[in-house]
């Protein structure tokens, strides 16, 4: 059973980090409650089980944990899209602002083909700026965003509101105001 409350009581918020003003979301205690992990990764593997999701994909660098969990659970490819100079072989990039300024995402180019259908994975939604970058890589590969899920949302960061605009599907365990 998904208890929001176990789930938020275990996510901290950390002032200042990681620079002034910005009260940044840790959830390294809910990695660390075996229980609250569970709770987390069974409730996206029941949303997603009977998808018809092809692949997973995950956002480094903590969006890889859950993606692990759900392309184990769910027994789909697991597709990295990663930071900057990280991926080796032919890849594309795409830059994008977030909260903290200029940053790019990779994703290699023989990942993904026409017609399939990426579960998105990341830890936190913030300005969207992540996902929103993931999903046009996803689109130049000609493949489709089945959904964009997370564990918090921010919404006062406009995040959710602006994937919502790109008509990216968008679900979230939890949020924050
Ligand atoms: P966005 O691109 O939506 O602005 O920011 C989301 C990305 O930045 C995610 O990859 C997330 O891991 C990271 N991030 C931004 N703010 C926070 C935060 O307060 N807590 C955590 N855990 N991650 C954050």
């Amino acid at each position: 059973i998904f208890d929001e409350y176990t789930i938020k009581s275990l996510i901290r918020p950390v002032p200042d980090f990681p620079k002034p003003g910005v009260v940044f979301r840790d959830i390294t205690p809910l990695y660390q409650s075996p229980r609250a992990m569970r709770m987390v990764a069974d409730s996206l593997i029941q949303r997603y089980v009977e998808s018809p999701v092809t692949h997973i994909g995950a956002i480094d660098a903590r969006g890889f944990l859950l993606g692990a969990v759900l392309a184990y659970e769910l027994n789909k490819p697991l597709v990295l899209f990663r930071k900057a100079g990280k991926l080796p072989a032919d890849t594309l990039s795409e830059s994008y602002t977030s909260e903290y300024g200029e940053c790019h995402i990779e994703v290699q180019r023989d990942a993904l083909h026409g017609g399939e259908q990426v579960l998105l994975l990341d830890d936190l939604i913030a300005t969207g700026g992540t996902f929103l970058a993931a999903a046009r890589l996803i689109k130049q590969l000609g493949a489709e965003v089945y959904e964009a899920a997370a564990i918090i949302d921010l919404p006062d960061l406009g995040g959710s509101r602006r994937m919502q605009d790109a008509d990216i599907p968008t679900f979230t365990l939890c949020a924050f105001e």
